[in-house]
């Protein structure tokens, strides 16, 4: 029997890019102790205050079928919520919640994508984009950045890419780079955007994790609103990964479809869920600067530790929990460093290439781990490092 060439197609014959990551956990696996810093996941789990107002939504009874779009609540605290943030008239008629910002991510391209349109986005890229957009049947073509940029994309470069195109996407602060781009980068965006009559579809969810700089939502800037999907999600902001909990802000028109389009696959997010959501946005910006804390911390750490040796360079570190090292000095890949690194000394890291050609030569390293171990692995890395380019 055939298999959809949608989805038989879906890696695009690439491999996944986790495969030190898969090595990492079949050694866990066999009982080797491996640190590991891989995935983006927070260290804590869920606070308990918002378990317990889960629980609670869920003993009161909110456990039928929940509102499709997400409930009146929930949607009117985030368009609020993205309102405070970027100044920009938003209503509960610009939000629709859905299981995550992957599904969000999924959302916003089958909203603005026929099959066979192309639909830009930038590499280093966060590993799911180019199988996300294919999965919308789009032709997903990638944006080379630059590490002599610090990866900031190059509106030129855009350009350059943007004839006949229907969308951009773009993330900042940036998985796996940790960069947060800056005004001019978002401006020329935008400017590419408008003359090339492109959608921009903006993932936002790491906008809480911003170490330097500021972080811009490119639906804020002039003309932008209308051509702007937004996708955001209570993942990484309140430690919630689990939960499922994300949304895409946008043109009522486009919400208004978007909720058919959720009727027809997702049938919307847990009730609980939504309200656990509504308690945890409530305890405001204090609560969300403590579930970042930990990476804004080790971040600092590992700028010590970085600073005392010259085999390992880091991106400019100001955003999201991961750090981008370049080892191109070990004259080796980021996919044979990783792999050494994990033979030699039992760390587990992403090399650059697991997501695309212009991180070559880089690893990139989660800030998920208590500081103690965190600053011993990154020593121990860095003291590789040196070894090897020695
Ligand atoms: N975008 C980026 C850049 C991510 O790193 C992630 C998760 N790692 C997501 C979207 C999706 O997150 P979630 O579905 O948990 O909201």
């Amino acid at each position: 029997m055939h298999i959809s060439n949608r989805i038989t197609g879906l890696l695009g014959g690439d491999g996944d890019g986790w495969e030190v990551f898969n090595r990492a956990r079949g050694m866990i696996a066999e009982g080797v102790a491996v640190t590991e810093l891989t995935i983006g996941e927070h260290d804590i789990r869920t606070a308990a205050p918002i378990l317990q107002d889960m629980h609670r939504a869920a003993m009161s009874g909110h456990t039928g079928y929940a509102s499709v779009p997400g409930t009146a609540q929930l949607r009117r605290v985030i368009a609020e919520r993205v309102m405070e943030r970027t100044g920009v008239p938003t209503t509960l008629d610009n939000v629709l919640i859905t299981p995550g910002g992957q599904s969000a991510l999924f959302a916003a391209h089958v909203a603005v994508c026929d099959p066979g349109d192309t639909a830009l986005y930038l590499d280093p890229y966060y590993a799911t984009y180019p199988g996300t957009l294919r999965g919308a049947s789009a032709v997903a073509k990638r944006i080379q950045t630059r590490a002599e940029d610090a990866f900031q994309p190059r509106a030129q470069d855009i350009a350059a890419a943007a004839k006949g195109a229907t969308c951009l996407l773009i993330n900042s602060p940036n998985n796996p780079t940790g960069v947060v781009y800056s005004r001019a980068t978002m401006d020329g965006i935008a400017e590419v955007c408008k003359a090339n009559d492109l959608w921009l579809i903006s993932d936002e969810v790491y906008d809480t994790q911003v170490w330097e700089g500021e972080h811009i939502s490119p639906r804020a800037l002039p003309d932008m609103a209308e051509r702007t999907l937004v996708v955001g999600s209570m993942s990484k902001s309140h430690a919630m990964t689990g939960s499922r909990c994300g949304w895409v802000v946008g043109p009522e028109a486009v919400i208004e479809h978007l909720i058919n389009l959720a009727t027809h696959t997702t049938y919307g997010v847990p009730g609980f869920i939504q309200d656990a959501a509504v308690f945890a946005l409530a305890q405001g910006a204090p609560f969300e600067e403590e579930i970042a804390a930990p990476f804004r911390r080790r971040r600092t750490l590992a700028q010590e530790v970085l600073a005392k040796q010259n085999a390992v360079a880091l991106v400019p570190a100001q955003g999201a929990m991961y750090l981008m090292l370049d080892v191109r000095s070990t004259g080796m890949s980021g996919e044979a460093f990783a792999n050494a690194l994990l033979d030699a000394h039992h760390i587990a890291v992403m090399p650059g290439e697991s997501f695309g050609t212009a991180a070559a030569g880089h690893i990139r390293v989660a800030m998920t781990i208590e500081d103690a171990a965190f600053r011993d692995a990154l020593e121990t890395l860095c003291a590789f490092a040196e070894s090897l380019a020695a």
